[in-house]
């Protein structure tokens, strides 16, 4: 069986994680801190927060830009639950804007046509590794004064050209904060885990504190203990920590953080693959009429110089052309011993939020979900992996009209 997306684990990654369960920390180690030192470097960010997994970063960017009850946050339907769950979490309203229907990005356009008083917050995800119009979303969002959040669990390791330069996800400056997943079906993985980037001391220093319950550990940081109001014996402040604000656990282990940064040292290689595999795929679809291949929006501009880190290869089809329905051909594929997935079912329509949020009209969304279908990408894909996979979905679409 070949599945749409799989780890990679070297034996480099087992004895990195066999190592710290030799050691002494199993969590609360230095790892962590090395993971974070590492990954911030890889991005060009000045601070990374390593947390429990990417749902967990969403929830945490949120907390540190102060999002809450009588705010709005808007973000994209083409997405996992999770970019709009963390809000919602916060007690946050969730709105949704249209997509880009080339990429399946939030929509620049449309996020500033649909823009709603009170919104705080931009929730932007790199759709499939493809990132979102960025420079524009983060001008509209800032002009009325809410923070940009990019939801880069799609995109980790990737650059994109703007402007006549090279910006790194993660690491450029239309995002106040990115965040990360590590579960085992992105591109790099600790098992489970999460990251948040951000240049911003302040949200990183709060974000540390609120992923460990609140607390904040040095004394010469305490607000309340030591003061006349709230005594506390001078030798004891050393050894205790204050809790200034409600927070939750959300660390990331040493086991964890040790597989994560053995992976990032081969990130480079897993970008690269994936490239290979996107292209291999590309040349051969491209000639089917019912079928389009993933291309770059165009504000992106083709044959810059990009280098994304494609973690989907969601290609679209036409359902009626080809005279097949997506479940019929998920089906065969299965049986051919080929896994798919549909990426995503748009989340403006998940009872939650139809419920919570009201109804909205978002016509390229829908569209973009309905003719989707992801392919298996993933780095120990082999060429014959490949062609198996192109060979099978010719085959199935061939005696269909069109294809
Ligand atoms: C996977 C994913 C998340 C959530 O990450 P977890 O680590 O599973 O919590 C959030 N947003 C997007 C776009 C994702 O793909």
């Amino acid at each position: 069986m070949i599945p749409y997306g799989k780890q990679s684990i070297s034996e480099a990654d087992i004895a990195a994680v066999v190592e710290v369960l030799r050691s002494d920390f199993l969590t609360c180690g230095p790892k962590v801190d090395e993971f974070e030192e590492a990954f911030a470097e890889m991005c060009g960010a000045k601070y990374a927060v390593a947390c429990a997994n990417g749902t967990a970063a969403l929830h945490l960017a949120m907390l540190a830009a102060e999002i809450g009850d009588d705010d709005r946050v808007v973000t994209t339907p083409i997405t996992f639950l999770a970019s709009a769950n963390a809000a919602a979490y916060v007690g946050a309203r969730v709105d949704f804007a249209d997509v880009d229907p080339v990429s399946g990005c939030l929509s620049a356009d449309s996020l500033e046509q649909r823009w709603k008083e009170g919104t705080r917050a931009v929730v932007a995800v790199a759709f499939a590794g493809q990132p979102a119009e960025m420079p524009r979303i983060a001008n509209i969002a800032r002009e009325r004064g809410a923070v940009v959040i990019e939801d880069a669990c799609h995109a980790v390791g990737g650059s994109f050209v703007f402007d006549g330069a090279s910006h790194r996800v993660g690491g450029h400056a239309w995002a106040d904060m990115t965040t990360f997943s590590f579960h085992p079906v992105k591109s790099l993985t600790c098992g489970e885990g999460g990251m948040v980037v951000t240049d911003n001391p302040a949200y990183a220093e709060k974000m540390r504190s609120l992923r460990s319950h609140g607390m904040v550990r040095e004394a010469k940081n305490f607000k309340a203990f030591g003061k006349p109001e709230n005594p506390i014996a001078e030798e004891q402040v050393g050894q205790l920590y204050e809790m200034p604000e409600l927070g939750y656990n959300f660390r990331l282990s040493d086991i964890h953080a040790a597989l994560g940064l053995s992976q990032l040292g081969r990130l480079g290689e897993f970008v690269a693959r994936r490239n290979e595999i996107v292209a291999q795929y590309n040349a051969a679809f491209s000639d089917l009429e019912a079928v389009r291949i993933p291309a770059l929006s165009r504000w992106l501009h083709a044959d810059r110089g990009h280098r994304l880190s494609w973690h989907l290869y969601a290609a679209h089809f036409d359902w009626v052309k080809l005279q097949v329905t997506r479940p019929e051909l998920m089906t065969r594929l299965r049986e051919a011993g080929i896994g798919t997935q549909l990426h995503y079912l748009p989340v403006h329509r998940q009872p939650w939020y139809v419920q919570h949020s009201g109804s909205f009209d978002l016509p390229e969304a829908d569209r973009f979900s309905q003719s989707a279908l992801s392919l298996p990408l993933y780095p120990s894909m082999s060429d014959d992996d490949v062609k198996r996979v192109i060979t099978k979905l010719r085959e199935q679409l061939s005696g269909n009209a069109d294809a």
